[in-house]
């Protein structure tokens, strides 16, 4: 096949917005040039005042397949990914069964994930209890790095670690020089707080709200940075919801830990004023807080203490989140926002006055240095993945069922008015998504830092496929 070329007006590249062209070799991007310069006799598609952003990265990602393909498996979610604009997606360990914590468990993934991905994908591994011996073997076996659970994640087959458990499996993880991403919640406060609401009425947001306080995520935040002070691997907070706990990253920063933080949209989109009694889909956790603590998250990416967007996409069968009732307590929590998060986060962020290069950093440079495949994605460079997203930053749509792409019909944000809309998906070369289709076969296939050896640095990891 000959070079192929496309052209739009507005190209995200790590150096600003930029008029001109890509020029795609095969799987890979050849260069990025103005108009005047694409090479003779390359096949060209204009897109006009179409945006090219790179493919999107989603480090957070629950894919519940082997066990509980029916909650959303690789294959809906991967054309979630795709409709989404996302063509590199990290596996949370948990809510697939078995929970991907030994070899024989990613053994099976790896075969679940056959010839279902319209999105390529890779897998993290579980820190759980009496797991630490499995660590640095799945490390070599190719996962980009390791997750855990201080509080209980609402299935039984993924354990929370404790103190304990975290004294026997940090050495190990630190050995790897994978990062360890960590729900930063602990019980105790939860088990207080929800101790003072045994007649409160669980249809009613708040309670869920003040069932899950800020302390419990503070607490948290505060025991991971001294054990990441003391053992010296690389700390990655999950989902931040509390901005109270900005003023920590901050220091930790300053004092130069190994840590990074994400968010996820829901946080920087739905405010608790707004959610109304009985509205479960909104149910996750940590929960989204209020609309003033939502402004504090939008100032800490500003700032750059939030690194990363990420979508932590949970699908689950509709029955799971009680509609009927509407019952906060005993609702399944999880978001699932893959097919929508570029919009979602578009439309926030560019009422703030961010740019799009703001999104590419948030959403795809980010992520894909996280899961240490910064040198074949995250940017419209020479040399990486021909992953990018057509995306029309300033049609609008109301969201819908068929918008949403994901194979469960349930969303918090069903019927609201977002900005931008993903046109065209293309992985490796090859359109995974266009205007609501799917034109191909799925193609998507795992990356891993699968010849990173123990004993190798963390740095010579990185990057080798
Ligand atoms: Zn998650």
């Amino acid at each position: 096949m000959g070079l192929l070329c496309y052209s739009s007006r507005r190209i995200v590249t790590p150096k600003g917005v930029r008029s001109g062209a890509l020029v795609v070799d095969g799987e890979r991007i050849r260069d990025v040039v103005a108009s005047a310069d694409v090479p003779p006799g390359a096949a060209c598609e204009d897109f006009g005042n179409s945006v090219l952003l790179p493919g999107l990265v989603d480090s957070h990602v629950h894919i519940n397949e082997p066990g509980r393909a029916d909650w959303g498996g690789f294959r809906t979610v991967t054309q979630a990914a795709a409709a989404g604009g996302y063509t590199r997606l990290v596996d949370m360990p948990l809510n697939c069964i078995p929970a991907t914590t030994n070899l024989a468990a990613l053994g099976v993934k790896r075969q679940a994930a056959q010839a279902k991905c319209y999105a390529d994908w890779a897998a993290w591994g579980g820190v759980v209890q009496g797991n630490a011996h499995e660590i640095e073997s799945l490390a070599e076996a190719g996962v980009l790095g390791f997750k855990c659970f201080l509080v209980h994640p609402g299935i039984d087959e993924f354990t929370m670690v404790t103190g304990a458990d975290l004294l026997a499996a940090l050495p190990h993880v630190a050995r790897t020089g994978l990062p360890l991403l960590v729900h930063a919640e602990l019980p105790g406060p939860i088990a207080e707080a929800t101790k003072q609401l045994h007649n409160a009425d669980w249809r009613v947001y708040r309670t869920y709200l003040d069932s899950r306080p800020e302390q419990a995520e503070l607490q948290a935040i505060e025991l991971m940075l001294r054990l990441c002070r003391e053992f010296g691997f690389r700390l990655h907070i999950v989902h931040l919801a509390t901005a109270r706990a900005i003023d920590l990253f901050r220091a930790a920063r300053t004092e130069g830990l190994p840590v990074t933080v994400e968010t996820c949209p829901h946080y920087l989109h739905l405010e608790a004023e707004r959610i109304v009694d009985g509205a479960t889909p909104c149910k996750c956790a940590p929960p989204i807080r209020d609309r003033k603590n939502r402004e504090k998250l939008w100032d800490a990416l500003r700032e750059g203490v939030i690194d990363m967007v990420v979508t932590d996409h949970s699908p689950c069968p509709p029955a799971m989140k009680n509609l009927q009732q509407g019952n906060f307590q005993s609702a399944w929590g999880g978001v699932a926002s893959l097919s929508l998060a570029l919009p979602i986060v578009w439309t926030e962020a560019s009422s703030r006055g961010f740019a799009l290069n703001d999104i590419a950093c948030w959403m795809s440079e980010k992520p894909a240095q996280l899961a240490g495949c910064e040198a074949h994605a995250g940017r419209l460079v020479p040399g990486v993945d021909a992953n990018f997203v057509v995306f029309d930053a300033d049609a609008e749509f109301t969201v819908a069922e068929d918008s949403l792409h994901q194979g469960q019909a349930v969303s918090p944000y069903l019927g609201e008015k977002l900005r931008g809309v993903v046109k065209r998906t293309y992985l490796r070369g090859s359109v995974v998504f266009d205007q609501g289709q799917f034109p191909a076969e799925p193609m998507g296939r795992e990356f891993s830092s699968r010849r990173c050896r123990a004993g190798t640095s963390a740095r010579h990891c990185r990057g080798i496929e």
